[in-house]
């Protein structure tokens, strides 16, 4: 323990009671729990078996099993949890399935089936257009994490967009049952509300887990909180970690206030500060705690570090948006080069997803090597959507969502009047459209279509025999050549090197499943659920690249991570902080998100904001992010504009390095 700080040791010695850990970005919270559960277990004998902690994101959990297994050996650490919570909500929901009244093969549904869902439920119920799905959902969406139940968001509701809502919600969660379906918020909530009507099973997962220890406990939304106040129960072995100035998931149901609750729900609470930084310099450092002095705090702390005062941080101003990215671009292999840096050095940060576009034109254009974490996810191709749409109706038949999905897809002549005729029976009979296929008789449906619909019904049902059977992952192999899929992408895409590539995320997907059930020795229905949660609940890189490139990602997606040399690019009104966010009066928020931005350097840090900026197919001017204004002006350097130095003259002086760098090595 010879590497961590007098303070640090505490946090990770303190075993009497519920901790928590507050400090600033960069101190070292995240390897306070590494080595706490390292401590647990080779100090205080507490088997991994009764351990959990919970990280925000897949990588990150990961990354601490990875640290640990390295502090501890694989062996010893065996049977520890490392997940995320819906991760862990799914893991208490698998084993007391029964007591929740799920069917085995359960589904999980996405944010985009839920809408689906809604949408299908207004359009059915009002003849409505669905088009307010998106928020109603959301809608939901909050009540589930404020664990709200329909019941009681219809009995609160008073205006009639408030009593649309909450009725939609009724519906909707009777639905999902008809199908046998979860969605990610119940992932959390239907964990909490059994535990609190059967105290006998909350019991049996209080005397199982000895110590629960939680990573950016900021993030947490009341449901999740509720969780681990459960499962922590009256042994107190619970140590939480976070950092109040970096909460940014408001619009998510996160409660920052869960930092204060804590003290009042466990009144023996022992609270323990870290103030050293050891991953930032001196004036990187001055410059984020200089930011976030603008919000009001519920805990105040001021960080410092030992690793020098630093670069000036760097303002580039750029003419335009394409400007910016070639900037960016020039800049780090000029950099890299003249310093001998890895590409995986650096990292370009940003507020949205669509600022990701240019950047990757010009890392292409450069041949640099680079990773995008999230953006358009791998789940959310529509061939990865269609085989997981199969796989879903492999092993929950009454999957009505899935069903629809592909139940024309490769083309079987099972057009929309045909599926609407079988759902108005489903609805009648008050059965899913899979049953619906069984007992449907003549009269129904005319006679060819319900041919039709029998033919592929019981072609599932052999599937599923199949792939039931020893043949496993085999079974699905055999399934994706019956359909016949990859003649059908041919069929749809531009080229055949686009079918190519979609036929290879189509591989891709069923080797993960393959590996996934060998690896772990589970089921296909759980190794399925688990590939919808790895991917959906961050959409983080779904590979990791293991190789050296330039990291991409957004603001939110860098929480928790480091990088010697950083981009913060767009840093203007309207993008940082984000227009909805400057409309709706929430700065504190975006501001808290240019703090994590900032912490996320270790050396350098370089933002930059283009004069002008084409939205929505119009040119417009665009304004310095207030955020700079309240950085201190003494630590920046401005750069561009006026006195420019050009995309052109930097691509030069790479140019001349790499020779020179050449010369060296002939
Ligand atoms: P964030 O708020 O961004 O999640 P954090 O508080 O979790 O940050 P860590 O990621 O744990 O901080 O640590 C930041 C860096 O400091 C890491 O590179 C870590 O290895 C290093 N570090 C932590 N503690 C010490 C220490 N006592 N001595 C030297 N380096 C340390
Ligand atoms: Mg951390």
């Amino acid at each position: 323990m010879t590497q961590l700080n007098p303070r640090q040791r505490e946090a990770v010695r303190y075993i009497d009671g519920p901790l928590l850990v507050l400090a600033g970005a960069g101190s070292g919270k995240t390897s306070v729990i590494t080595r706490k559960i390292a401590y647990l277990v080779e100090q205080c004998d507490i088997s991994a078996k009764r351990i959990a902690a919970v990280t925000f994101t897949n990588k990150a959990a990961r990354e601490m099993k990875e640290r640990v297994s390295k502090l501890i050996g694989g062996s010893t650490a065996k049977g520890l949890t490392v997940c995320t919570f819906h991760q862990l909500g799914l893991k208490i929901i698998r084993s007391e399935r029964k007591h929740l009244g799920l069917k085995s093969g359960f589904s999980i549904f996405d944010g985009e089936d839920s809408r689906n869902l809604i949408r299908d439920l207004l359009i059915q119920e009002h003849g409505a257009e669905g088009d307010q799905a998106g928020t109603i959902a959301q809608r939901i969406s909050s009540w589930k994490n404020d664990r709200v139940l329909p019941e009681q968001a219809v009995a609160r509701a008073t205006s009639p967009a408030d009593i649309l809502c909450a009725q939609a919600y009724l519906r909707y969660q009777r639905a999902l049952r008809a199908y046998n379906a979860l969605d990610f918020d119940d992932l959390i909530l239907l964990p909490t509300i059994l535990f609190e009507q059967q105290s006998e099973i909350l019991e049996k997962w209080q005397s199982q887990l000895h110590y629960l220890l939680v990573d950016e406990y900021q993030d947490t939304n009341t449901s999740q909180y509720l969780l681990v106040k459960q499962l922590v129960g009256l042994r107190g072995g619970l140590t939480v970690v976070g950092d109040d100035d970096q909460s940014i998931y408001a619009w998510r149901g996160a409660r920052p206030e869960n930092l204060e609750l804590l003290q009042e729900d466990f009144p023996g609470l022992k609270v323990i500060k870290l103030e050293q930084n050891y991953r930032s310099t001196s004036r990187i450092l001055k410059a984020a705690n200089t930011l976030i002095a603008n919000n009001s705090h519920v805990f105040e702390k001021q960080l410092w570090s030992e690793l020098g005062y630093g670069e000036p941080l760097r303002i580039i101003r750029c003419s335009d948006e394409r400007h910016e990215a070639d900037q960016v671009v020039a800049e780090i292999q000029d950099h890299r080069l003249r310093k001998r840096k890895a590409y995986g050095d650096y990292a370009i940060l940003y507020r949205g997803n669509h600022q990701s576009r240019l950047l990757e034109i010009a890392l292409q254009q450069d041949q640099v090597p680079y990773h995008l974490s999230g953006g358009t996810s791998f789940f959310s191709r529509n061939e990865v959507k269609d085989i997981m749409a199969y796989l879903r109706l492999l092993v929950n038949a009454d999957d009505d969502n899935a069903f629809l999905r592909i139940a024309n897809v490769p083309r079987r002549k099972l057009g929309t009047s045909t599926l609407e005729a079988l759902g108005a029976f489903a609805n009648e009979q008050q059965c899913s459209l899979s049953e619906a296929c069984e007992r449907a008789g003549e009269g129904v449906l005319p006679e060819a279509s319900l041919k039709r619909l029998k033919e592929f019904h019981y072609w599932l049902g052999s599937m599923r025999r199949l792939s039931d059977s020893e043949a496993g992952v085999a079974g699905i192999r055999q399934l994706i050549r019956d359909i016949d899929y990859e003649d059908w992408l041919l069929q749809l895409s531009s080229s055949e090197d686009v079918a190519e590539r979609r036929m290879s995320n189509v591989h891709f997907l069923i080797d993960s499943l393959d590996k996934l059930t060998r690896d772990e020795g589970i089921g296909l229905d759980e190794a399925i659920n688990r590939l919808i949660l790895r991917d959906l609940l961050e959409q983080q890189d779904e590979d990791e690249a293991g190789h050296d490139c330039v990291q991409l990602m957004t603001l939110h997606a860098s929480k928790g991570l480091e990088f010697p040399h950083v981009y913060i690019i767009g840093m203007e009104e309207n993008l940082l902080p984000h227009r909805v966010s400057i409309e709706e009066d929430n700065i504190a928020e975006e501001r808290r998100l240019a703090y994590v931005g900032i912490t996320r350097a270790q050396q350098t840090l370089t933002m930059t904001l283009a004069e002008k900026r084409r939205q929505f197919g119009d040119t417009i001017p665009c304004e310095p992010s207030r955020f700079i204004a309240e950085l201190p002006a003494d630590d920046l350097v401005w750069q561009g504009g006026s006195d420019e130095k050009s995309v052109e003259a930097n691509k030069e002086r790479a140019a001349e390095t790499l020779s020179s760098l050449k010369s060296l090595f002939a």
